[in-house]
């Protein structure tokens, strides 16, 4: 737990920081944190309203529920109604609207879906029901995903064959190769997120940076790490340089961390990925390796739901996640779309940007 000192230290830096930032009178700039995580402190800390008007923070693809395509959502929803299936998921997945059902909407009809905390759990309930397919709905980037390997793993090894994995799983640098060259996000610096770097390191950062001409610093998610890297992007682009930061070396190493992407790069293999609001991006998905495809829930689908992404009408979802618009330029937001009637996913998860902007402002 934070100390009285720390906290009056860290309040005493952060005070000093919004000083500085306050101070940068050059032209005006979009700076996107790639994170839900950031993206919630951001909005919990009111770190933007602390900001001069030219400073702009948008937010990126940074939650995986929400850059999860409709597509995923309906063949999840054909697979609870299988017989002899439990479905397994993540609490946030259970909402996400599709059509006027969701995975909730369906448990209530008596389809045996779990929440669960870990795909680990999964694999204790095909234990315990060797009767029954279970499949786990496998949404994340890469700092989830090597749990999901583990999974996959241990079942292989045990021999389970009830136990699936639908994945869509995603990798965060080639999402930001393509918002780092769209001229219409227009992104003048990054902040990194801290979980994902923590996993694939600092360094692939150097190279995004050196492409496209664009600043970032990777960051933790106290209000004074958010603001320190605020000041360094800044700094950055007065100074017409473009490095990076790394700000967050308590936990981010240049190299990330090997152990958990080799246990990725076991499991899963690279593949082309529709994401929401960004479409389909090359190389930017994970499905399961050819030894391991006996556990791809994909092959119960068998091509049976069109790969397409539907928004629900009005929804702009999209245009948020490519930083191109707030949630407050929705004319649903707030209205017809609040956390317990959402019409998208980015109001349904925890570290969307929508729900941020509902509950802190
Ligand atoms: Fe979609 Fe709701 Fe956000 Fe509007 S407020 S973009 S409808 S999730």
């Amino acid at each position: 737990m934070i100390s009285e000192l720390e906290q009056f230290r860290n309040e005493t830096l952060a005070e000093g920081l919004v000083k500085a930032i306050r101070r940068y009178d050059g032209r005006p700039v979009s700076i996107m944190e790639v994170c839900g995580t950031h993206t919630m402190a951001i909005s919990r800390y009111g770190i933007r309203e602390l900001l001069p008007p030219n400073v702009r923070l948008i937010s990126g693809p940074g939650c995986p529920v929400c850059v999860t395509p409709s597509f995923y959502l309906k063949s999840a929803l054909e697979l609870c109604r299988r017989e002899n299936t439990i479905v397994a998921t993540f609490g946030d997945m259970m909402r996400i609207p599709y059509k006027g059902v969701s995975l909730l909407t369906e448990k209530a009809l008596g389809r045996d879906i779990r929440m669960v905390y870990s795909p680990l759990d999964s694999l204790d309930i095909a234990r315990q029901h060797p009767d029954k397919t279970v499949i786990f709905l496998s949404v994340g980037f890469e700092t989830t995903v090597p749990v999901t390997a583990i999974a996959v793993l241990e079942a292989a090894q045990q021999g389970l064959d009830n136990f699936m994995i639908l994945s869509a799983n995603k990798t965060i640098p080639a999402a930001m190769h393509l918002l780092s060259s769209d001229p219409e996000v227009a992104v003048d610096g990054f902040l990194y997120p801290g979980h994902v770097s923590a996993v694939i390191g600092s360094g692939l950062y150097e190279e995004l940076a050196k492409a496209y001409g664009i600043p970032g610093a990777v960051t933790g998610f106290d209000p004074a790490d958010i603001l320190g890297s605020i000041l360094y992007v800044l700094e950055q682009i007065r100074d017409k340089k473009a490095t990076v930061a790394n700000l967050y070396s308590m936990v981010v190493q240049p190299g990330g961390n090997p152990i958990a992407r080799g246990k990725i790069d076991e499991v899963f293999e690279p593949s082309d990925a529709v994401w929401r609001g960004l479409g389909q991006i090359p190389g930017s998905g994970l499905r399961l390796r050819e030894k391991y495809r006996a556990f791809d829930a994909w092959g119960l689908i068998n091509g049976s739901v069109e790969e397409r992404d539907e928004e629900a009408g009005g929804c702009r979802c999209g245009d948020i996640l490519k930083g191109k618009c707030l949630p407050s330029d929705c004319k649903l937001f707030g209205k017809i779309c609040t956390p317990e009637t959402p019409v998208g996913s980015c109001m349904v998860s925890s570290e969307g940007t929508c729900a941020a902007y509902y509950r802190y402002q």
